[in-house]
C-alpha cells in the first residue's frame, strides 16, 4: 500500500494550508462571533478551484481526485471549520447529485456556475419529522401541466440562506415509502421558494443553517434529478460519499486543536516549569497526535476508495471515517481545553470554538448511531 501523496496533492495541501493560515484563521473567531457568512473565504476558494474540486473541467471543475478533496477540506477546516462545512456541503451534497443524476442541460447551465463558486449550493433531505429516517419525508411534488409543484419544509439546511440552487427530496407517490421519493433542483428566486427560520447554533456559527420553504413552488419538469422514484437512492448515494467531507472537517478541527495545545503547553509555566514537562500533559498530547494520525489514514483511505467508484466498498469506509474522525475530534478538542485550563474555557483562545465546532460532526450527514448502522449493515451482508 502506498501512503505517499502525489506531487499535485502535496501542492494542493500547501496552497490550502497557506490560505487557511493567512486568510481563514485570522478571521475565524470574528466570523464565529458575528455569525456572518464568510463570503471572502468562499470567493478565494472559488478562485482556487476548491468549489468544484472533483468535477470535470468541462463543467469548470478542477478535475482532481477525492483524496485531494479530503486534503482541501481538512486544511480549510484547520483554519475555519465553518468554511469547511460550507465547502463540504456545497461540493459533496449539492454538486454530486447534479453531476451524477442531472441532465446535460442542467450540468452546463447550473453545475458550471456552482463549480466556480459563483453560485453556492445546498441539499435538503431533513424535515422537522424526518431526520435520521430520511424516508419519512412529507414534502410533496406533483406534476401538473408540465411543471412539478413542490410543497413542504426542509430544515437544518447548510448554506440554505446563501444558496442559489437547492437540491431536495419530495414524495411523488404516497404510500410506498422510500420508493415514492424523487429528487429535484430548485433555483433561488423561483416563486413559492423561500428561506424560513435561521438556526442559532452552538458551533460552525459562520455557516448558514436554515429552513427551506416550498409553497406551491413550480419548477420545470426537467428539474428532476434521475428518474421519478429514484430520490431515496440518490440521497443515499450522495450521503455515502459526502461523509468523507465531514470526516475531513473533523480531522482539520482536531489538528488545529493539537497545534494550539502543543504551542500553549510549551509556553505555559506552573510550579516553575513549562506544563509540557508534566507527564499528564505529554500523555494527552501523545494520545491526541496518535488519534489524529489514525483518523487521517482512515479518511484518506475512504477517499481513495471513492476514487475507484466502488460504492460497495467506499460506503463502509466513508461511514467508518466519519464515525471515527468525528468522535476523535470531540476527544481531541476536549483534551485541548484541558491543557489550556481555565483559559481554554474562555473566548480569548480558540480551543473552546474548536470544541463547539467539532460537536456537530457527530450529528450531521448521519449521526454516529446511523454510521454504526451503516457499518454493521455492510459487515453483516459480507
Ligand atoms: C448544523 C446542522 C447542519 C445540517 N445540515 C443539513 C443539510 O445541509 N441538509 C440536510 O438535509 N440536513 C442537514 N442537517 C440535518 C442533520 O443531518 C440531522 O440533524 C441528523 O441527520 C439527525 O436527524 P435529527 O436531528 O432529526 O435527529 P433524530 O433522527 O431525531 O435522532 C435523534 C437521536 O436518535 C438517534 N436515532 C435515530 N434513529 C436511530 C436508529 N435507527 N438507531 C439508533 N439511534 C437512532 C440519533 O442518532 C440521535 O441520537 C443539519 C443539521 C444541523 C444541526
Amino acid at each position: 500500500m502506498d501512503f505517499q501523496l502525489t506531487e499535485e496533492q502535496l501542492m494542493l495541501r500547501d496552497t490550502c494550508r497557506q490560505l487557511a493560515e493567512n486568510d481563514l484563521k485570522p478571521k475565524a473567531a470574528e466570523y464565529d462571533r458575528t455569525h456572518e457568512f464568510p463570503w471572502e473565504h468562499v470567493k478565494k476558494l472559488g478562485e482556487l478551484g476548491i468549489m468544484g474540486i472533483v468535477y470535470p473541467e468541462e463543467y469548470n471543475g478542477a478535475g482532481m481526485d477525492y483524496v485531494s478533496y479530503a486534503i482541501a477540506v481538512e486544511e480549510i477546516s484547520r483554519g475555519c471549520a465553518s468554511t469547511g462545512v460550507i465547502v463540504s456541503a456545497h461540493n459533496s451534497l449539492c454538486l454530486s447529485p447534479i453531476y451524477y443524476f442531472g441532465s446535460e442541460d442542467i450540468k452546463k447551465r447550473i453545475l458550471s456556475r456552482l463549480t466556480t463558486g459563483e453560485w453556492i449550493g445546498c441539499f435538503g433531505i431533513t424535515e422537522p419529522n424526518a431526520g435520521s429516517d430520511a424516508a419519512g419525508t412529507t414534502a410533496t411534488a406533483e406534476l401538473k401541466n408540465g411543471k412539478w409543484v413542490l410543497n413542504g419544509t426542509k430544515n437544518f439546511i447548510t448554506n440554505g440562506g446563501v444558496a442559489s440552487v437547492a437540491v431536495v427530496t419530495a414524495v411523488t407517490q404516497k404510500g410506498i415509502g422510500s420508493k415514492g421519493l424523487s429528487f429535484f433542483l430548485i433555483e433561488k428566486g423561483t416563486p413559492g421558494f423561500s428561506v424560513g427560520k435561521v438556526e442559532d447554533k452552538l458551533g460552525i456559527c459562520a455557516s448558514s443553517t436554515t429552513e427551506l420553504v416550498f409553497d406551491n413552488c413550480e419548477i420545470p419538469e426537467g428539474n428532476i434529478l434521475g428518474k421519478q422514484g429514484d430520490g431515496f437512492k440518490i440521497a443515499m448515494h450522495t450521503l455515502d460519499g459526502g461523509r468523507v467531507g465531514i470526516a475531513a472537517q473533523a480531522l482539520g478541527i482536531a489538528q488545529a486543536a493539537l497545534d494550539e495545545a502543543l504551542a500553549y503547553a510549551k509556553e505555559r509555566k506552573q510550579f516553575g516549569k513549562s506544563i509540557s514537562s508534566f507527564q499528564a500533559i505529554q500523555w494527552m498530547l501523545a494520545d491526541m497526535a496518535t488519534e489524529i494520525e489514525a483518523a487521517r489514514l482512515l479518511v484518506y483511505q475512504a477517499a481513495n476508495y471513492m476514487n475507484t467508484g466502488d460504492r460497495q466498498r467506499y460506503s463502509k469506509y466513508c461511514a467508518m471515517a466519519k464515525l471515527f474522525a468525528s468522535e476523535m475530534s470531540h476527544r481531541v478538542t476536549h483534551k485541548a481545553i484541558q491543557i489550556f485550563g481555565g483559559y481554554g474555557y474562555c473566548r480569548e483562545y480558540p480551543v473552546e470554538r474548536f470544541y463547539r465546532d467539532a460537536r456537530i460532526t457527530e450529528i450531521y450527514e448521519g449521526t454516529s448511531e446511523i454510521q454504526r448502522l451503516v457499518i454493521a449493515n455492510n459487515l453483516l451482508k459480507d
